[in-house]
């Protein structure tokens, strides 16, 4: 096999050979100074970087150097993302699995685990209680199961969840992370109106792969890799990869997360809307400390920093697997989506007290969305429930086009502070609304376009009076 980024065959664009021979290039220039202020120098550009260079970058160990790293992808997230930081929550539809993902706790060897599956009613309460909380967007999360979990039965919970108008409630985006499936059901969901189809790589080592996924269809690793280019034949344009870090070495899969984006990038001329950065945690008969690659929480920022720099355009998403403090940290150097307030189980949304049953695994960040987001806003982030890209047709290269153009400043920001004084009526504490008041009425400031401030004071007072869902 050769390394061929157009290739679509998964063995050729994540390419083994290729990832062994950037690891090792890497580490033997990772103390070379004029050639890491090279690629330093052209990362300035911002217009990314190849996965040698990247790699590179990784490597490094030079304090100073490592410094420069921190700093440009916490000046390059600046410029494309500016201060906010959108906010989603997981609903788990189904834990029923026909997986033997080993560091799952929903593999179908787990008899001890209840098994669920929502049905259109429960889904609704759910979604009313996710309303109730403030929440705009979701990523729906389910098993591997073609007779419980069928693509009809997905269908069928999207579309219910955006029927629940409650209150001033709506979701107004449903991501997807389900299994790889065929392009036919990719075009269903793009049909039912998702907005990012996510799935986690788990790790582009073949071999390892394969004995991390020893029965079920999650086995075939080329079918699993090879699921975005499906997705994008199946017209959904906005996708997001990500590995689950800790199952092999960091730099091997670090590698391979940038070839599988430059490899979108080449052969549908748009990279990953979204790159996940999630870390094996225990659950239910699942213990992290099985799968000994596990990575300090100073590498995995540092991971987080090369992203940033590697993939400028490129969303980055951390979840409540992480604790408050590391996620305070790695926002900084580039995150742009988190979730908040999350129950990783099925159903969890409706118990009074956070359920373990059925949990996929334990949550580090137990705040409430309110704490979430007073939370962001004492850091200077501005909390965005904004939906409004996808809603408007800006998706793949057109959602670039805007990044890359720097016009986010006068769309985003705006729609990111209409979008957060909904929640400050609607749902938020009484301090939380104070800080967030304080917010909007400091940020309105930075809106380059006078007219585009004008406006957005108008939808303010709207707003106010009981208007819901205006967005540029
Ligand atoms: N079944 C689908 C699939 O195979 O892609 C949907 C994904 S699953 C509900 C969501 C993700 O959770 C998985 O892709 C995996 O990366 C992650 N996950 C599974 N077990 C985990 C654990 N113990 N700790 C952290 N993340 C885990």
């Amino acid at each position: 096999m050769k390394y061929d980024v157009k290739s679509k065959n998964a063995e050729e664009f994540i390419n083994h050979e290729e990832i062994l021979d950037t690891v090792r290039y890497a580490e033997e220039h990772k103390n070379d100074i004029a050639l890491i202020d090279s690629i330093l120098e052209k990362a300035k550009l911002r217009k990314g970087l190849s996965h040698r260079e990247a790699s590179v970058l990784l490597a490094c160990d030079d304090e100073k150097k490592v410094q420069e790293i921190y700093d440009l992808a916490e000046q390059i997230k600046k410029d494309f993302y500016g201060n906010r930081i959108v906010l989603f929550a997981p609903l788990y539809l189904s834990n029923y699995c026909v997986n033997g993902c080993l560091y799952c706790p929903y593999h179908m060897k787990n008899k001890h685990i209840p098994r669920k599956k929502l049905t259109q009613e429960e889904v609704a309460k759910e979604v009313i209680a996710l309303q109730d909380m403030g929440h705009k967007r979701l990523a729906i999360e389910a098993g591997e199961d073609p007779v419980n979990n069928p693509i009809e039965y997905i269908l069928d919970c999207i579309k219910t969840i955006y029927s629940i108008k409650h209150k001033n409630g709506a979701i107004r985006r449903v991501n997807v992370n389900i299994a790889a499936t065929t392009v036919e059901n990719y075009q269903k969901l793009r049909d039912a109106g998702i907005g990012t189809y996510i799935l986690f790589q788990e790790t582009y080592h073949k071999k390892n792969y394969e004995i991390l996924h020893p029965t079920g269809p999650k086995h075939d690793y080329n079918y699993h890799t090879e699921a975005m280019d499906r997705a994008m034949e199946g017209g959904i344009d906005d996708v997001g990869i990500g590995v689950l870090f800790g199952l092999d070495n960091y730099q091997y899969e670090f590698a391979g997360l940038l070839m599988h984006a430059e490899h979108l990038e080449a052969v549908h001329g748009v990279g990953p809307h979204t790159i996940s950065v999630p870390r094996v945690k225990r659950a239910d008969d699942i213990d992290p400390t099985e799968f000994d690659n596990s990575l300090t929480d100073e590498m995995f920022c540092k991971i987080a920093a090369c992203i940033r720099i590697a993939v400028p355009y490129t969303g980055m998403i951390i979840s409540t697997r992480e604790s408050a403090e590391v996620r305070e940290k790695i926002i900084r150097l580039g995150v742009s989506q988190i979730s908040g307030g999350s129950r990783t189980s099925v159903g969890g949304y409706c118990e009074e007290e956070r359920p373990h049953d059925t949990e996929q695994f334990d949550v580090s960040d137990a705040r409430t969305l309110d704490e979430v987001v007073n939370w962001l806003m004492r850091s200077d982030y501005i909390p965005s429930f904004c939906t409004a890209c996808y809603r408007e047709g800006r998706t793949g290269d057109r959602f670039m086009e805007l990044c890359k153009s720097g016009q986010i400043q006068n769309c985003c920001h705006p729609n990111a502070l209409m979008t957060l004084k909904e929640f400050l009526l609607d749902y938020a504490s009484e301090d939380t609304r104070r800080i967030g008041e304080a917010m909007i009425e400091k940020e309105i400031a930075n809106i380059p376009k006078d007219k585009v401030k004008e406006i957005v004071r108008e939808r303010l007072v709207k707003i106010e009076a009981g208007d819901r869902d205006f967005r540029f």
